[in-house]
């Protein structure tokens, strides 16, 4: 593995091989990824029984004879999880099969009692549709969804606590999964990242997953290969398993890249191979080959019919769909006047745009000054205190109660942060911090004129410099002004009256 530590993205690189060589080696090549993300379905109950899918019970109270998949039982198809497929499905654009089939797919492991896992192969409900990810220059990008299939989870190994043993929980067995497959249309990490997380916005928009990735209900599979730029077929691929944080996909997916590219100049081979992401160590390590899908050997369940799904049931699901994220998007930009980044960072959830939305409500003259505030400063505070919007210290009327202050000039934009910190952190309201604190701006041309006048008084070699033509002691001057009113003079008056007064 040394040859590994080189290409480290944390760039902990051997001194014998410089980072700039590596990097125009891998200006040679092309990066390939697909996904495929297991977005868990948040349906009361499993997709094949009736037992609850609550996250955190005692291990093996929410497991029970169908889940287990003891002989004789038979499985029954959760309605709802078949109503999220088909929504998800028309959020993407894809074709909603009328007829699909549910397959065994046959392997053995401790926590898959069953011996086998019930999941969608050859007809799949979901297939062909696609979604568009945004670079930050507004640049679009179709990414291609082969296809999107339901299957049931496994259970979990547990190995903590238990000095040596292995404990199985089989709570998870039978939790309703949508496997969202990506075609191979992404070609950086960056963009990976950027996909997984409209994904992501796309499933809570549609309430089918509560998106919660430490919980295990949002994952992903990153396929990973490279080729030399200018080729068109494929490089053989890795698959990093069930990696469940954006980061970390971030990570994993760079540090995989080098790995192969270095691997491949230093004469190797890359293995079709599953392989195992170490957030602690930050490497790829090699789990086990690659199965064929004929390993599996996949045929019709049984015990369950091929799911029919009537138009009637298409066209019901369609009249239930929420605003979408692309199109809330578009309008906010059309309606704010914001840019098409902007637009897609306010609509990455759906509570985050009510949210901006009902500010603008109350401030409707400043939508631009209300979306810097949202991704600003009030993002910057929310993630330094690690919550979400709906949790945030500050509610939309009293940011809003904040900016109408700078948009009537009673504060400007650089005290408006102070006052910002101050109602994080006590929950009071602008104008009272405003009145406290006496932070009102001064706009009184007279005081204003006083302390130029009092600071040309004081500078006068200054004053002499300036106005011999040094330009440049506009700023010291405007500096001073501001210094001696702690900030709150209004800056285009003290602008004005400065040039009037240094100049006369
Ligand atoms: P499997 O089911 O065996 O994992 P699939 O053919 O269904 O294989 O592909 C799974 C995922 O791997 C898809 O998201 C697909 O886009 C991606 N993929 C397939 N080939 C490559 C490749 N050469 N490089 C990168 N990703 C790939
Ligand atoms: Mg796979």
């Amino acid at each position: 593995m040394s040859n590994v530590a080189v290409t480290d993205p944390n760039g902990r690189g051997s001194p014998s091989e410089p980072r700039e060589n590596l990097r125009a080696a891998h200006d040679n090549w092309e990066t390939v990824i697909g996904l495929e993300i297991h977005a868990q379905l948040a349906t009361r109950s499993k997709i094949f029984s009736g037992s609850p899918t609550a996250y955190g019970a005692p291990p093996n109270t929410q497991a029970n004879l169908i889940d287990l998949g003891y002989p004789g039982v038979l499985p029954v198809l959760n309605a709802e999880a078949v109503r999220m497929a088909v929504k998800f499905g028309l959020a993407i654009g894809a074709r909603i099969a009328s007829h699909s089939v549910f397959a065994r797919k046959n392997y053995f492991y401790p926590d898959l009692p069953k011996g086998y896992q019930i999941s969608q192969y050859e007809l799949p409900i979901v297939a062909q549709g696609a979604l568009d990810i945004l670079h930050e220059d507004g640049a679009r990008k179709r990414i291609g969804i082969t296809r999107a299939h339901l299957e049931e989870d496994a259970g979990k190994s547990l190995h903590e606590g238990l000095a040596g043993w292995t404990g199985i929980d089989l709570n998870r067995a039978g939790t309703p999964l949508l496997e969202i497959v990506s075609e191979p249309d992404l070609r950086s990490a960056r963009e990976a990242v950027a996909y997984m997380k409209k994904v992501h916005t796309l499933v809570r928009y549609l309430e089918i997953c509560d998106g919660n990735m430490q919980e295990g209900s949002f994952r992903c599979d990153a396929n990973v290969s490279v080729r030399r730029r200018g080729s068109e077929k494929l490089g053989t691929r890795a698959e990093i398993k069930n990696v469940n944080s954006f980061r970390f996909v971030e990570k994993a997916i760079h540090y995989e890249v080098a790995r192969q590219i270095e691997l491949i100049e230093a004469g190797g081979r890359v293995v079709q191979e599953t392989r195992l992401y170490d957030p602690d160590k930050g490497e790829t390590r090699s789990m086990r080959t690659k199965e064929e899908a004929n390993d599996y050997r996949y045929f019709p369940d049984p015990d369950l019919l091929p799911l029919a799904v009537p138009p009637s049931l298409i066209e019901e699901v369609r009249r239930s769909l929420p605003e979408l994220p692309d199109q809330k998007a578009e309008r906010l930009a059309s309606q704010y006047g914001l840019s098409a980044y902007d637009a897609g960072v306010l609509t990455a959830s759906r509570e985050l745009a009510s949210y901006y939305e009902e500010v603008v409500r109350r401030v409707p003259g400043e939508p631009k000054l209300a979306a810097n505030w949202v991704m600003g400063e009030l993002a910057a505070a929310l993630n330094r205190d690690n919550l979400d919007i709906a949790r945030s210290r500050l509610s939309p009327a009293r940011l809003a109660g904040l900016l109408e202050r700078i948009g009537d000039a009673t504060i400007s934009g650089k005290i408006a942060k102070e006052v910002f910190e101050a109602m994080w952190t006590s929950g009071r309201d602008a104008d009272a911090i405003i009145a406290e604190k006496g932070l009102k701006q001064i706009t009184d041309s007279a005081a204003i004129e006083r302390v130029i006048e009092e600071i040309m008084a004081k500078n006068p070699g200054q004053l002499a410099d300036y106005r011999a033509g040094k330009d440049k002691l506009f700023g010291f001057f405007v500096g001073q002004v501001m210094k001696a009113t702690q900030g709150k003079a209004n800056p285009a008056q003290v602008n004005e009256l400065l040039k009037r007064k240094l100049s006369s």
